[in-house]
């Protein structure tokens, strides 16, 4: 399958790590939007919030209490914010499910 982050999960595209277990994979941002921009993305291939269901949530759920202990690794002490692009309108660009982890710095309050 042609998936730049599948090629990153399996080695063949290198990324700036930040964790990798059986499940999942963290790494910076290739194009930060903020001081730390990492993406913590499941190691199934999920195209987009549109297809979670019972058979995958898990890993979402998993991502999620990852998170916090991600943030803090990374070096985020004082909050940030979580972001999923999901289809078209939404500009998702990787169309493997991902969720971006910005902070590391006071973010402007409003995104559309
Ligand atoms: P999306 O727009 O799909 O929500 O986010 C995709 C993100 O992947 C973008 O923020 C983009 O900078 C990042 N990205 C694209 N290609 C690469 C890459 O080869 N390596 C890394 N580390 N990030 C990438
Ligand atoms: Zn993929």
């Amino acid at each position: 399958m042609d998936c730049l982050f599948c090629k990153i999960i399996n080695g063949e595209i290198p990324s700036n790590k930040i964790y990798e277990d059986e499940k999942i994979i963290a790494f910076y941002d290739i194009n930060p939007e903020a001081k730390i921009h990492f993406l913590v993305v499941p190691k199934t291939h999920i195209c987009c919030a549109d297809k979670i269901d019972g058979s995958n949530s898990h890993l979402i759920a998993y991502i999620f209490e990852k998170i916090p202990e991600l943030a803090k690794k990374s070096g985020i002490t004082n909050g940030y914010r979580i972001i999923n692009n999901c289809g078209e309108d939404s500009c998702q660009s990787v169309k493997h499910i991902h969720f971006h982890v910005l902070g590391g710095e006071k973010l402007p309050e409003h995104i559309r």
